[in-house]
């Protein structure tokens, strides 16, 4: 049995997916403070290969809760999402983060050592790396977070390097460049309030009572001029999750993989590729830069690719589409009819 913390959300209800489509039996903890109960309703009635076992509501600072769920279950391996991810408001409230974030993680980790438990896959990122010293980045490059929520992940890493060498706690990091796209199918995708990231505030104007698109800086020293990140497919994403679970469950020792397709997007061009896919003229306004954006951060992806054997498939087109169909149906959601 797999725990995913975090599985109502985003990133952590495509990996459940990603996980039960290989076969795996998932246990979900989250206290869907930002993740939403109509998606564990969804994954619920998902039929594949493995099965939702059981939604827990329950909270990682709270250590009983987490702990109460490895009495229950005979768990074998954790995926770990569950935390707070808004760069913005880390800075501002940095305490909210190491709580959550941290201290979170240390119950997590408490638990599980309690609970002879050894094994986790943890959801870390980019920002670990702060501003780039060579673009593209690889994992070797030096971790220098420049805000709280990048501290926060690169603590955890920290803490797990140091739970191996006296625990025997086995994780592998895997670190997100920017995360796109949503369910092929059209199930699940990314519901954020407020939302704050590229693709969907794009496509959200687009749609009936839609703000306009606010670009943020055209003056960085880029192709355009606007900030070039390198979007990876949420789906492309979570398979990489269960490579990783499967190098953990044959012995693997504790690693750290980038995230991300080695390309970089500018926002000029994702905007552009949003006008195409919807075949709309989207409404756009020039801001200031937005503060702490580095002007470029792109992924040097061979060390999943060699050690895992993972391959990023999807374009930059996919992950557009996807997300486009899935903001149609959450815009009807709001409308009560869906
Ligand atoms: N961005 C923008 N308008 C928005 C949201 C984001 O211009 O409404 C820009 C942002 O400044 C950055 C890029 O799009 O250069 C990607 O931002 P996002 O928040 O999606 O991801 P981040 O790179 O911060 O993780």
């Amino acid at each position: 049995m797999i725990l995913v913390t975090g599985g109502a959300g985003y990133i952590g209800s495509h990996n459940v997916i990603a996980l039960m489509n290989a076969g795996y039996n998932v246990i979900i903890f989250d206290n869907l403070e930002i993740g939403h109960i109509e998606t564990i309703n969804t994954l619920k009635t998902i039929k594949t290969n493995g099965k939702l076992e059981e939604f827990i509501k329950g909270d990682l600072q709270n250590f009983d809760d987490i702990n109460s769920v490895f009495k229950k279950f005979n768990i074998d391996t954790v995926v770990h999402f569950a935390a707070y991810s808004q760069v913005a408001e880390s800075v501002k409230n940095p305490q909210k983060y190491y709580f959550n974030n941290v201290y979170g993680t240390l119950n997590l980790l408490k638990a599980m050592l309690e609970n002879n438990v050894k094994k986790i896959v943890f959801s870390s990122t980019a920002a670990t790396y702060g501003n780039p010293d060579y673009i593209p980045i690889d994992e070797n490059h030096p971790q220098k977070p420049i805000n709280t929520y990048g501290k926060t992940k690169l603590m955890i890493e920290n803490i797990m390097d140091d739970y191996d060498k006296a625990y025997g706690l086995k994780s592998v990091r895997l670190r997100y460049f920017n995360v796109a796209g949503a369910d092929s199918q059209n199930r699940i995708g990314e519901w954020h309030e407020p939302e704050t990231h590229l693709i969907p505030n794009i496509l959200k104007s687009t749609l009936e009572g839609g703000k306009t698109f606010q670009m943020f800086g055209v003056d960085y020293n880029t192709k355009d001029g606007t900030c070039v990140r390198d979007y990876i497919n949420v789906e492309d994403l979570a398979k990489a999750h269960v490579l990783a679970l499967k190098y953990l469950e044959n012995g693997g020792e504790t690693n750290y993989f980038n995230l991300g397709t080695n390309e970089g997007n500018s926002v000029k061009e994702v905007f552009a590729t949003c006008e195409n896919i919807t075949d709309k003229k989207i409404p756009v306004e020039i801001k200031e830069r937005r503060e702490g954006d580095p002007a470029t951060l792109i992924a040097d992806n061979k060390k999943a690719k060699e050690i895992l054997n993972w391959q990023n498939e999807k374009t930059l087109q996919d992950s557009v589409k996807t997300a486009y169909n899935w903001e149609v149906k959450l815009a009807k959601l709001f409308k009560g009819n869906l």
